[in-house]
């Protein structure tokens, strides 16, 4: 396809740079804010870090406190359940039984006094009393777990009323030599140790601490809620041994509320285990501040940039359209609107080149308007416009191809040209043009227009004024031939195209 002048207009590079200066404002917008996204995310991803080890660390504390009293009072029940088989205890007094049996942690403040009970469940000695009580305790199962279960160890019961002071019941059987069931010893922690043991810490209202036994059923809780106090949690979802592993965390809502939270559970080494929980509200809240703060700079400072990205694209674009009127204004012919003649210099220097190149035909016409002069004198200069535009009007009509070009060549003048046209479809589009103007004009005021007409492949060394002078001479041909005529100018063989 050839390359004419509208192609050349019609390259508008302001217009590329708004549209470049756009898309790089938004792929900057874009990018920095996928850099403060994944900031932010690191940084909750931190926040979360943190917490799930202050709670962990908390957790594990508090199995481990848990842990040590209770291997502290484990020792005194084993030493009492190995010293009730001593053959001697019978034989001495309650005073001296009790020293033997009893040592000094079964006073500690939390721990309820040690009692044994016999095989059928009766209390035989209380640590608390030389003169026990009348009870039996046959069907509590800190009892009937060891009388049915020799392998049972020490048992840690659900929370319960015992003594008048909640408490969990801690107990080893008492068997022979032989393995045969004599009894039971039992003590209790009261609650007061938890509660001592919580209020030590440094917590939040809504942060909470489980103690839960190895069968899930809860031991202790904080915030306390007696209610709550010896449910088994098997049959509810969360914190199962599959989301819920000894030293693994679980964020959701627990069992016991609704309220989500990051829950971290302890180690896997006491009896018990604990399962430290905090708000995810509060775990993020510094976090959520920041975010927002940060998001909200960042939304302003992109609204910033894109706004006056478009304030800028605007501005290029408008300046491109004035820059593009400007050009116009240029090159254009005030009166006629087509070319100014400048502009079909321009023009056929690059077609000729062009044509040279690609060995093509390049045509050119040369139209001028008959008496014109006549014209003027009768009927003013004015109308003789009006004449030259309509003869304007007429060429444009008929030059339709991307390349051609039709410009005003001065006065009463009109060139043509014409890219890769042969010197008959040249005549063709002049003929064309010759009989619109003929048509157009009524017969009071019959204009007319003569036509040269030239067509030939450029040969090296030539150069465009070859083409314009053998046009010329082609409309003197027409001229001299009576007028409203086209003429085809005579061209040596070698260049001429037919
Ligand atoms: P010919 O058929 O030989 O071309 O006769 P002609 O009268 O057209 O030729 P000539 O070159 O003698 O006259 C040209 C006239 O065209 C002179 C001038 O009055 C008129 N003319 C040139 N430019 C303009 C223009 O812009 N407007 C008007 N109205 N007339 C113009
Ligand atoms: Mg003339
Ligand atoms: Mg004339």
């Amino acid at each position: 396809m050839p390359f004419g002048w509208r192609e050349i207009t019609a390259r508008r590079p302001w217009r590329i740079s708004a549209k470049l200066l756009i898309i790089s404002s938004v792929v900057t917008v874009i990018g920095f804010s996928a850099v403060c996204v994944n900031v932010m995310l690191d940084m909750r991803r931190g926040e979360e870090a943190l917490a799930r080890q202050t709670l962990e660390n908390l957790a594990t504390s508090i199995e481990s406190d848990i842990g040590r009293n209770i291997e502290i009072y484990d020792l005194s029940l084993k030493a009492v359940a190995g010293n009730m088989l001593l053959p001697e205890l019978a034989t001495v007094s309650k005073t001296i039984r009790h020293l033997i049996l009893f040592d000094h942690a079964t006073t500690a403040r939390h721990f309820g006094a040690i009692q044994v009970f016999d095989a059928e469940g009766r209390l035989i000695i209380d640590a608390s009393t030389l003169d026990p009580l009348v009870e039996n305790r046959s069907q509590e199962d800190y009892f009937t777990v060891h009388r049915d279960n020799p392998g049972a160890g020490l048992f840690i019961s659900r929370p319960m009323l015992f003594r008048g002071a909640y408490s969990i019941v801690l107990s080893r059987r008492i068997s022979d030599t032989d393995g045969g069931f004599l009894g039971v010893v039992a003590g209790s922690i009261r609650f007061s140790y938890f509660h001592e043991l919580f209020e030590r810490l440094n917590l939040d209202p809504e942060d909470t601490i489980t103690v839960l036994r190895r069968d899930r059923t809860i031991i202790m809780r904080r915030p306390f809620d007696l209610d709550i106090i010896g449910t088994n949690l098997n049959d509810r979802r969360s914190w199962k041994a599959d989301n819920l592993p000894a030293g693994a965390s679980y964020s959701g809502q627990g069992p016991v509320d609704p309220t989500p939270r990051l829950y971290v559970r302890s180690g896997d080494s006491g009896p018990l285990f604990v399962v430290a929980g905090k708000p995810l509200a509060a775990v993020f809240a510094l976090w959520q501040r920041e975010a927002f703060r940060i998001g909200a700079v960042v939304l302003a400072l992109a609204l910033f940039v894109l706004g006056s990205t478009l304030v800028l694209a605007r501005e290029i674009g408008r300046r491109a359209e004035a820059e593009r009127k400007l050009e116009e204004m240029a090159t254009t012919d005030a009166l006629t609107g087509l070319r100014n003649r400048r502009k079909f210099d321009s023009v056929i220097d690059v077609e000729w080149r062009r044509a040279m190149r690609q060995k093509a035909p390049i045509a050119l016409l040369m139209i001028d308007a008959d008496h014109f002069k006549a014209y003027n004198d009768t009927f003013g200069h004015q109308a003789g416009d009006q004449v030259l535009v309509g003869i304007a009007i007429c060429i444009s009509d008929s030059v339709s191809r991307a390349g051609d070009c039709a410009a005003r060549y001065g006065g009463e003048e009109f060139a043509v040209l014409l890219p890769n046209t042969s010197a008959d479809d040249a005549f063709k589009v002049a003929e064309k043009i010759r009989l619109k103007v003929q048509g157009w004009s009524d017969d009071q005021t019959a204009s007319t227009v003569s036509c040269g007409i030239a067509s030939l492949v450029p040969a090296a060394g030539m150069d465009w004024p070859v083409l314009v002078a053998a046009a010329d001479k082609a409309l003197y041909a027409a001229k001299a031939g009576g007028r409203n005529q086209s003429v085809v100018a005579s061209i040596p063989k070698l260049s001429r195209v037919a």
